[in-house]
């Protein structure tokens, strides 16, 4: 297959990102992938999974809450794969579970800086070259969640930060709209990932919760997530754009 155009997934090393740069790939992407230090073999053996699927990959090492290291991450890829076409700005961190009274400034900065700071960083600089490049049919993709469209007790700042996602998408679908680029935001329920299962006890108490409240009776699978992006990153969702779609099982409708 010839190449679609060229992709670049954050947090892409685990759970909802690497399904998604793995559908990228067998949709026909050259697709770059992006994670912390931390998480760096896992991001090699990503890249092997998709030079075997036939495309191009490399890997980005970045903390997308740096300005410098996300302006630098698009450049290392442009000059890697010789552009950008699609940017999903999916890496996230999930708050501690705390009263809303416990929630410190710092805890509160922690989780904005990244999923918030991070999202919009990569929106910024992924427009920035799309519309330098010229190319028709820029796609921007961020995750947004089911805490970024219905409040969480224990979960504020995560709350926060998934919501400003969303304003985020409206803002910039209105500014790159008349250059062809679409920006639009996935907003997933629960979904069987590393990231449920960071404190003990909690994957089984989200898998039971979200169980009983889905009309579906399942949680949801990274790969779940991977067929929306695949679509949004098509040239067929062209007229969509500043949306944020639920993926949650009809657990809430909007
Ligand atoms: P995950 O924790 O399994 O994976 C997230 C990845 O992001 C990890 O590989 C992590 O190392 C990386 N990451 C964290 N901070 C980073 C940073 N500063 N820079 C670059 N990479 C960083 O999570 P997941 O479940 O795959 O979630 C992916 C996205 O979907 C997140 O934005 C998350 O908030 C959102 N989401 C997940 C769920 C769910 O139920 N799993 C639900 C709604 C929304």
């Amino acid at each position: 297959m010839s190449s679609q155009g060229v992709a670049l997934v954050t947090g892409a090393a685990q759970g909802i990102g690497r399904a998604i740069a793995l559908r990228l790939a067998e949709d026909g992407f050259d697709v770059a992938v992006n994670d912390i230090a931390s998480n760096s073999e896992n991001l090699d053996t990503l890249v092997d999974e998709i030079q075997k699927k036939g495309r191009t990959s490399s890997k980005c090492i970045a903390d997308v809450s740096q300005e410098e290291a996300v302006k630098d991450m698009v450049e290392q890829v442009v000059k890697d794969h010789g552009g950008l076409d699609v940017m999903v700005a999916n890496a996230g961190i999930v708050g501690k579970n705390l009263s809303f009274v416990k929630v410190s400034g710092e805890e509160w900065d922690r989780v904005m800086n990244v999923n918030s700071k991070g999202t919009f960083l990569c929106y910024k600089y992924a427009g920035i070259q799309m519309i330098k490049q010229g190319r028709a049919g820029g796609r921007i993709l961020g995750a947004s969640s089911l805490a970024g469209k219905q409040g969480i007790g224990t979960q504020a700042a995560y709350c926060a930060s998934k919501f400003a996602v969303r304003g985020l998408t409206q803002a910039a679908a209105l500014e790159f709209g008349p250059h062809g680029i679409t920006v639009n935001a996935y907003a997933p329920g629960a979904i069987d990932t590393p990231m449920i299962a960071s404190e003990p006890g909690m994957r089984d108490a989200i898998i039971n919760e979200f169980t009983q409240r889905s009309p579906l009776k399942h949680i949801g699978v990274a790969g779940d997530i991977a067929s929306l992006v695949s679509f949004l990153a098509k040239k067929e969702s062209q007229f969509i754009t500043g949306q944020t779609i639920s993926i949650n099982g009809g657990v809430f409708f909007d």
